[in-house]
């Protein structure tokens, strides 16, 4: 009874499923656990309510110093109006099934803006990051052709970043996946490399066409041995694999002299910018 009385309920429609969903909260419950059943609900509604934002982050041409390419990285703008990072709900959203209409409307939302950039003549590639989830989705290539297809730009402008575990996962079907997705000319980055497992073996069979070494690592140059170690042979074993190489989270000059030096391909960090909104990107582009 005293159970009872403490009670909150929650009622709510569950779009997925199509009927409504009741929801008791009672004190005994885990906090996190109520915590988790209202950021769901809430996310439902942002998805409803267009309250997600995308945000670019340039991926700079060591060599050239130019923006070649972008990583679209999803924002949500809450009722407050604040940021939330993805970091707060993605993880919810892929043990829901959430993900996946997020993850659609990521790819419309990133194919428009590729459109729109290549109309003002701005020609870069968008890499758009791909939970387990939306890997395992029977429909993916499908709709990743129609959305690039139905915008009329070029495959090569998107990219999927992929983590190691995801394919690692079951390797057989991931290279059949990634054969799939290389046919109709989408590019494909294995993101967070070195912090997972991977296997070489394996490595050398996906058609992927860039490594990006873990911001873990390039945090620790210059002072950690380890993780110029461990950078210098990423970008050893991508050389001889002949896979781009890309820096995450690049903050200082020094890590970047030491990128250089390395011959690593392109780096990504807030010493050249954080993620941004699109017509700030449109700016720094152009200037
Ligand atoms: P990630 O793919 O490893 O993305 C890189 C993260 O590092 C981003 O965090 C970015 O803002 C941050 N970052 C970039 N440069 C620097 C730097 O110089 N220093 C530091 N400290 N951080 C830097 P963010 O935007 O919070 O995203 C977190 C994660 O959420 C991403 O990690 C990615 O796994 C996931 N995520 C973001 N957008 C999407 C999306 O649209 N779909 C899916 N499935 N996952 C997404
Ligand atoms: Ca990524
Ligand atoms: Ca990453
Ligand atoms: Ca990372």
């Amino acid at each position: 009874e005293e159970l009872i009385k403490n009670a909150e309920i929650a009622m709510y429609k569950s779009k997925e499923h199509g009927k409504n969903a009741l929801h008791i909260f009672t004190p005994q419950m885990n906090e996190k656990i109520k915590r988790r059943i209202q950021l769901e609900e809430k996310l439902h509604k942002a998805l409803e309510n267009e309250e997600f934002r995308i945000f670019f982050q340039p991926k700079i041409n060591i060599k050239s110093g130019r923006i070649e390419g972008a990583e679209a990285l999803i924002r949500w703008q809450n009722d407050q109006g604040d940021l939330v990072s993805p970091g707060e709900f993605i993880s919810i959203a892929e043990e829901t099934g959430l993900i996946i209409s997020i993850g659609e409307w990521v790819l419309e939302k990133v194919c428009s803006q590729v459109r729109l950039w290549r109309q003002q003549g701005i020609d870069i590639h968008v890499a758009i990051n791909l939970s387990p989830r939306q890997f395992r989705d029977k429909e993916l290539v499908k709709k990743i052709h129609r959305v690039v297809s139905s915008n009329g730009i070029p495959a090569d402008c998107i990219a999927l970043e992929i983590t190691e575990g995801v394919v690692m996962d079951d390797e057989e079907n991931a290279i059949s996946l990634l054969r799939r997705f290389k046919e109709i000319g989408i590019r494909l980055s294995m993101d967070d490399f070195g912090t997972g497992y991977s296997s070489l073996y394996y490595l050398k069979q996906f058609p992927i066409d860039e490594l990006k070494i873990d911001r873990s690592f390039v945090m620790g140059i210059p002072d950690k041995q380890d993780s110029k170690a461990i950078t210098t042979a990423i970008i050893s074993l991508a050389k001889s694999l002949r896979l781009e190489t890309v820096a995450e989270g690049v903050e200082t000059e020094e890590q970047l002299e030491f990128l250089k030096r390395l011959n690593c391909d392109m780096v990504q960090g807030y010493l050249f910018s954080p993620p941004i909104p699109a017509e700030e990107f449109t700016n720094l582009v152009k200037k």
